[in-house]
């Protein structure tokens, strides 16, 4: 399977080779803070298996060994890697590929950190578009 992704502006591209390790939904305020949203969905593969076709992708130091690649132009986080704890391999912000349907999650990952109303957000209203005017 190839898949491929690209940032919000498109200054980015990559592909990614194979099946993903594994798919998590991470609710950790690291993630939420950086992608300033409730959760961040990450794909994980062998750091061999994702390349960058177009453009450069920023990295930012978010913590001691934690690697946030995003797009310069657009800021899209794109790539996450932590050489202490995952050696060798990458995590890619699973919502950036052309066909995010592709790679179902399977995990909630860190959800010591999960926004207490995350855990009943399946249970909220919801509008095809947006709710009526009234
Ligand atoms: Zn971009
Ligand atoms: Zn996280």
């Amino acid at each position: 399977m190839t898949l491929t992704g690209r940032c919000h502006c498109g200054t980015v591209a990559f592909e990614v080779q194979g099946e993903p390790i594994t798919h998590a939904l991470c609710h950790c305020g690291d993630c939420r803070r950086s992608a300033g949203a409730p959760m961040v969905g990450w794909a994980m593969f062998p750091a061999s298996a994702v390349k960058v076709v177009r453009g450069t992708a920023k990295v930012y130091a978010s913590s001691q060994h934690g690697r946030r690649h995003f797009c310069p132009d657009c800021g899209t986080g794109l790539f996450y890697g932590n050489a202490a704890i995952l050696p060798g391999l990458i995590d890619v912000q699973s919502a950036t590929l052309d066909d995010p349907e592709a790679v179902p999650p399977r995990i909630h990952i860190q959800i010591a950190e999960r926004l207490t109303w995350m855990t009943r957000a399946h249970e909220l209203p919801t509008f095809e578009r947006y709710p009526p005017a009234s």
